[in-house]
């Protein structure tokens, strides 16, 4: 794509994101009356300077003066320019982000990406009216009531059911001008082997699984029959539906997971439904396989820490090893949860209170831990060979960290409970890491050490602008007069005109002004992102306009003060330059102005 935002986009794409959501990814934020305050993620701070107004979507950090609005601290924050931040929170958010002249067959293929949403979606909501409507559902209503869960979380999550005949969606998706080629490219029907099409899913417990935005992308289906084979079908893959790029229940948990800063992932659709029941929203289910580097990606926008609450031993060490490196690039913590043998969470949720379940999810270790602790508890100690074969299975764990302090921990306790010389374990890591094939070191993007579990969370740093803000009272003072202009228009447009440059000490604060003089009605509109000093300090005065009343007496007072400053910048000019009648003139001109302040008077 390419091709400016058409005008609108970038408004619509502010006023759907949620600043609170997004910035709590970085740091906790807690409400204050209508701001939300916390630890400034953009410097180090002990207590908390960094505030963020949800209504105007605004950021500042009264420490450090870093500031803007939503898409600045995505830019800021994820490394992105301007157009691709607008892009990224237009997806999160569900706007659409237009260009002026897209190019037609873009457009061509919006069109049909929103008409096979659209028959997902009405299909979705068919199986939920059968699920509760029909008789010929009850089967699936006592398994699902079974398995301990309500209709309020039933319904939330549009869990259906399909009925077993074979040409309900079919003709209902053809009345509602649906063509056979649409329907099978939603995976909806199948060709048999006469020709003829028919439903995909018929007698099954239907699951929607959605995308971030939560649109219907295909379903997962569990058998009801005693014959169902297999037991879980899902939509095949397609134009929408790609099993490795979705997680079931990722719409509903976002917010949880922001919030509270990790991911859990679970293996069944039960299991996803069973926690949201139990208020652990931040749950989602990869369906039967291990995590996928593209389920890591799509939570990595989500999430710093994930963790894996799941029976591990099935998913395979190839793929934990190949999860634990793409988490690793991604400076990304991936954890594992021990499960008790033979529970999965839903089980888990049905004979105990969900704390019981939470403190599996605290208690829950990095991955290779995880895995190097598997090997070593399965490992046949009575031989040097079943010893070389743990051996050989801790290895590639142990080169997908990276160096580290973590590892070289690791290689001491496998040395050690493998009755080997550390020195060994490492030439093997070596080995590994040195090998040709290259797959094994390089994968993860070349930067190793990012796989450290120790420090897995990305450093709190600035993007470059995380200095200290250090202000005079003068400043301040200007500072404070440009928020009162903001709070006050119709003053405040009086005192933008009174005010010169020669106010102001310095170029940024005059930037402010001149920006302010001609934008006071709306100041965070069309601001040229390119200067981030101008974003930040604009973005200051807009939130503190909120608490500032904005009075004229404050706001007359306050430009005489400043009058006062400058004077006072006149006379120690004109004592340099030893000229006398100059400053008797400026001496004067201050005791007036004195005379004004202690009065309280106005212009004049
Ligand atoms: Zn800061």
């Amino acid at each position: 794509m390419s091709g400016r935002f058409s005008p609108d986009t970038v408004e619509r794409v502010k006023e759907s994101a949620d600043i609170v959501e997004i910035i709590s990814a970085h740091t906790d934020l807690r409400r204050q009356g209508q701001r939300f305050t916390g630890l400034c993620p953009f410097h180090e701070e002990r207590s908390p300077s960094f505030s963020v107004d949800p209504r105007e979507k605004l950021y500042h950090c009264f420490g450090c003066g870093v500031g803007g609005d939503v898409i600045k601290f995505v830019e800021e924050k994820e490394g992105l320019a301007f157009p691709e931040a607008v892009e990224a929170l237009g997806e999160r958010y569900g706007v659409e982000v237009e260009r002026e002249a897209e190019d037609p067959r873009a457009e061509e293929a919006r069109k049909r990406r929103a008409r096979l949403w659209e028959l997902l979606e009405r299909t979705a909501a068919f199986y939920v009216t059968f699920l509760w409507d029909s008789p010929k559902a009850s089967k699936a209503r006592d398994y699902l009531q079974g398995r301990g869960l309500g209709e309020d979380v039933l319904r939330a999550f549009a869990i259906g059911y399909a009925p077993s005949a074979w040409d309900q969606v079919l003709t209902r998706g053809q009345r509602a001008g649906f063509s056979i080629e649409e329907m099978r490219a939603a995976g909806l029907i199948q060709q048999g082997r006469q020709g003829g099409f028919y439903d995909r899913f018929r007698s099954r417990i239907t699951f929607p699984v959605r995308d971030p935005r939560g649109r219907v992308l295909g379903f997962g289906a569990r058998g009801m029959g005693e014959d169902a084979k297999p037991k879980y079908l899902n939509s095949p893959e397609g134009e929408l539906y790609r099993k490795s790029r979705t997680l079931f229940g990722i719409d509903r948990a976002r917010g949880a997971m922001a919030r509270a800063g990790r991911a859990v992932v679970v293996e069944g659709y039960t299991d996803v439904l069973a926690l949201h029941q139990a208020g652990i929203e931040e749950a989602v289910a990869v369906m039967g396989t291990a995590i996928t580097p593209e389920q890591l990606q799509l939570l990595a926008s989500h999430v710093e820490q994930v963790v894996l609450a799941m029976d591990s031993d099935r998913a395979g060490r190839d793929a934990m090893v190949r999860a634990q490196r793409v988490a690793g690039a991604k400076k990304m913590s991936l954890r594992v949860a021990a499960m008790p043998p033979g529970e999965d969470p839903a089980d888990m949720l049905s004979s105990g209170p969900p704390e019981r379940f939470m403190e599996v999810v605290d208690e829950a270790v990095d991955l290779p831990v995880f895995e190097v602790e598997s090997a070593l508890a399965g490992a046949d100690m009575s031989s040097p060979a079943g010893r070389d074969r743990t051996l050989d299975e801790v290895v590639p764990v142990l080169a997908a960290m990276g160096e580290s302090i973590s590892r070289a921990e690791l290689v001491r306790r496998v040395a050690d409970r493998l009755d080997a010389d550390p020195g060994l374990v490492l030439r093997r890591i070596e080995g590994r890491e040195k090998a040709p094939d290259g797959h094994r070191r390089g994968a993860a993007g070349g930067d190793a050490r990012a796989t450290d579990p120790g420090d897995a969370a990305p450093p709190r740093v600035a993007s470059g602008n995380g200095q200290r803000q250090v202000l005079s009272a003068r400043e301040l003072q200007e500072r404070a007069l440009l928020a009162m202009c903001i709070a006050a228009p119709k003053e405040g447009r009086e005192f933008l005109a009174r005010l010169t440059p020669d106010h102001l000490s310095s170029e940024l604060v005059a930037r402010a002004w001149r920006w302010l003089s001609d934008h006071l009605d709306a100041p965070m509109d069309g601001l040229p992102r390119d200067d981030d000093e101008l974003v930040a300090l604009v973005t200051q005065l807009v939130m503190t306009a909120e608490r500032e009343p904005g009075s004229r007496e404050a706001m007359e007072l306050n430009l005489l003060q400043l009058e006062q400053r400058m004077l006072e910048d006149r006379l120690g000019a004109a004592r340099e330059r030893g000229d006398d009648q100059e400053q008797i003139r400026l001496s004067r001109e201050r005791a007036g102005l004195a005379e004004r302040i202690a009065h309280g008077d106005g212009p004049g």
